[in-house]
């Protein structure tokens, strides 16, 4: 089994008498700098002017315009957008890091498709938490954590590894377990779980189910209530007990239907997309395709937003969860559950 660091084995003296910025107060940013500052680290923000940095204010953190942030820093984690970093490392990073500090990432896309190039001069790591932002803080506060990877791309100061394991103890991960990576695996997997799993495996299946009852003359709210709403009640069993815990719970007849239908659904000839999207991703073709889109502004991607949420199974689903005022929208709004 692959080597997992936890809080108690994490030395974090290297980390203490260094400044850290983290640019960005979005979903992972806020997270960070506030653990980070809760965990005894001194920690600046960097922002622009807006409703991120009034946000970062009425908490409390020390806040700053992104070149000032960063020249003061030997730790700068960039925590914006991935489409926004190229730019505003360009403009506002680069040129106010210090030679010796770290440049770090909690997702690898823009170092490893080289959307950011790092001087030579600067270490440069990634620790990824594996779930989203708000968790971060909230099972931080509980005194837990989110598990990490983390990873070292370039190496110059000698401790650019102890730092980043020091960080991931700072978010709380040492709490939950610090696995070490590489920016291509963090990228390929995390990328590769969001578009054939997680993400856009699981709302294709979800349509696809809704799509056949309804097709079939069944009442869309039965079927709503079938390939979405029980979904999540179905995953908190794997979630906690892995397939099998998940299968002690449901019917044997439902387990019957489970191995001998499943594998008709999901088959070898899925496995041969999985395996397209896959190369896709590790030959750089899904990457170049994203930055171009951005590049356009969005055309397809606002197209295909628009055309998805207007579909039934959206429209039926606001309808009923209205009526189940124990489903939080609040929970909905956290983005980015996977990875990512
Ligand atoms: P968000 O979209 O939540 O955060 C955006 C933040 O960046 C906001 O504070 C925004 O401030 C700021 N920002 C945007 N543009 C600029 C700019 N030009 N100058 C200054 N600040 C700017 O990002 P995420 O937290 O989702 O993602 C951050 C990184 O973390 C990404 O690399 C992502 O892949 C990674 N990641 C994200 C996860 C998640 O849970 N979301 C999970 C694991 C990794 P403003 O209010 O001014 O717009
Ligand atoms: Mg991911
Ligand atoms: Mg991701």
């Amino acid at each position: 089994m692959a080597e997992v660091y936890y809080h108690n084995d994490i030395k974090d003296e290297v980390l203490k008498n260094k400044k850290v910025a983290v640019i960005g107060y979005g979903s992972q940013g806020h997270a960070h700098a506030r653990n980070l500052k809760d965990s005894g680290y001194n920690v600046v923000v960097g922002l622009r002017k807006g409703k991120s940095w009034d946000q970062a204010v009425d908490d409390g953190v020390d806040v700053k315009n992104v070149a000032d942030a960063v020249a003061e820093a030997d730790v700068v984690m960039v925590l914006l957008p991935d489409e926004h970093q190229p730019k505003v490392y360009q403009e506002h990073i680069k040129p106010n890091l210090k030679a010796g500090a770290a440049l770090a990432f909690a997702h690898g896309f823009n170092v490893h498709f080289n959307q950011v190039v790092a001087p030579d001069n600067v270490d440069v790591f990634l620790v990824a938490p594996k779930g989203p932002g708000h968790l971060v803080r909230r099972t931080f506060e509980e005194g837990a954590g989110v598990p990490s990877l983390f990873g070292v791309e370039q190496d110059v100061t000698g401790s650019a590894r102890e730092v980043a394991l020091a960080y991931a103890k700072g978010i709380g991960s040492g709490r939950a377990g610090v696995l070490e990576t590489t920016f291509q695996e963090e990228t390929e997997t995390d990328l590769f779980g969001e578009q054939a799993v997680l993400c856009g495996g699981l709302t294709s299946l979800v349509k696809s189910g809704f799509e056949t009852l309804t097709e079939a003359g069944y009442q869309p709210e039965v079927a709503y209530f079938e390939c979405m709403h029980e979904l999540k009640l179905i995953v908190d069993l794997m979630y906690e007990g892995g397939l099998e815990g998940m299968r002690y719970s449901i019917s044997d007849t439902a387990q019957w239907g489970d191995f001998v239908s499943g594998p008709r659904v999901v088959n070898e000839d899925t496995k041969a997309r999985m395996k397209e999207v896959l190369s896709d991703i590790q030959t750089g073709k899904f990457a170049k395709g994203w930055i171009l889109e951005n590049q356009a502004n969005r055309p397809e991607f606002n197209a295909i937003n628009a055309r998805e949420n207007k579909h039934q199974i959206e429209e039926v689903g606001k309808e009923l969860r209205e009526l189940m005022p124990f489903v939080k929208k609040s929970q909905s709004k956290e983005k980015e559950v996977v990875t990512h």
